[in-house]
């Protein structure tokens, strides 16, 4: 597959996000979500059709614009077509950018799942788990409720908690 034929269904890219990770971040919403949080800040956000398809090499574009660092949040980016989004993030960090990963997925969800291995390997940080309304906290920095933990990957691809 070539990169012109490559494609990602995107909801908006936003340069200069402050709450998806630390600095001012670039924020790369993709649409599809099949964890239906009770209580989702974007429900309109789970149609796996919904948003537009954008060939990677225009979200790079869009990316190396704002120069910021990385973060892909939707949805759920791990609905998307894996080996493109491997790819995608191989381009973002070609350009010096570290990556953050929001997901409805525990990080041991990932871990136990083959098809994960290669985005555990593109990405710099994992901010993991579903949305439960009831754990709902506002002093918690990057996540909505206390179930959800942020994972950084060392260079031995082994990942340990941080922001605890
Ligand atoms: S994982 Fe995120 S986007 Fe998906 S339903 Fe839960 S809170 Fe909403």
């Amino acid at each position: 597959m070539t990169n012109e034929t490559q494609y990602l269904r995107v909801i908006k890219i936003f340069g200069g996000t402050t709450v998806d990770g630390p600095g001012l971040r670039t924020s790369v919403y993709f649409a599809g979500c099949k964890h239906h949080c009770k209580g989702c800040h974007n429900p309109e956000s789970w149609d796996v059709n919904g948003g537009s398809l954008m060939l990677v090499d225009d979200i790079v574009n869009e990316i190396e614009y704002y120069k910021f660092n990385v973060t892909l949040s939707g949805g759920d980016p791990l609905y998307q077509d894996l080996d493109v989004l491997s790819n995608l993030c191989d381009r973002i960090r070609g350009l010096g950018l570290n990556i953050w990963l929001y997901t409805g997925f525990t990080i041991e969800d990932l871990q136990r799942d083959k098809k994960y291995d290669k985005i555990l390997s593109s990405v710099d940080v994992i901010v993991d788990g579903p949305f439960i309304l009831g754990r709902k906290s506002n002093d918690i920095i990057f996540r909505g409720s206390t179930n959800q933990k942020i994972f950084k990957r060392d260079k031995d691809n082994k990942w340990s908690e941080i922001y605890t």
